[in-house]
């Protein structure tokens, strides 16, 4: 059975309308004996495919969000993309970062803002969250291997990846 799997936003944002995100499934007619549901890499694929949509509607609001000026209320012109890339718990997601050119109407020499600094970050704080978790009762090798294996973070964020966000949680708490 092959299933096809559409994502549609809620709310009425820069993202609109249903569009297909991947067929999940093999293409035999009949399901053999105990081969029941989707199988982990089918659910590791969709969870990626899912988190792509997820991650690029977020910065595309608060991109839109950025792009109307504070004072006039004018439009800002896109001066130029950069590749970014962050770690989530479901993979590795590329986005565009998008720089914007000032309003004319701030009277000084027009400068460059990044409207996605401040919210993007190399690691997602989920995944930092759950890698300090897991690195905490585990080996940090250990942690990496549950990562990559059962949610399909990327093979990249290894058992350094793990120890960093341990070290960071502990400073936390110790601070608190
Ligand atoms: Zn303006």
């Amino acid at each position: 059975m092959r299933m096809l799997v559409t994502v549609e936003f809620a709310d009425a944002g820069v993202k609109t309308g249903t569009h297909r995100v991947l067929v999940v499934g093999g293409c035999s007619d009949m399901a053999a004996p105990g081969d029941i549901g989707m199988s982990l890499e089918e659910a590791k694929t969709l969870l990626s495919a899912l988190q792509w949509e997820f991650v690029a509607a977020q910065a595309a609001e608060i991109t839109e969000r950025a792009r109307q000026c504070k004072r006039c209320g004018a439009r800002l012109n896109i001066k130029d993309w950069a590749r970014r890339s962050v770690h989530t718990l479901f993979g590795r997601v590329l986005l565009q970062s998008p720089r914007l050119v000032s309003c004319p109407c701030e009277g000084t020499a027009s400068r460059t803002i990044s409207p996605l600094k401040g919210w993007l970050a190399r690691t997602s704080q989920e995944l930092r969250y759950q890698a300090a978790k897991l690195g905490s009762t585990h080996s940090y090798r250990q942690a990496a291997a549950v990562l990559h294996e059962l949610l399909g973070v990327d093979l990249s964020f290894g058992y350094v990846g793990i120890r960093k966000a341990v070290l960071e949680a502990a400073a936390v708490w110790i601070v608190n």
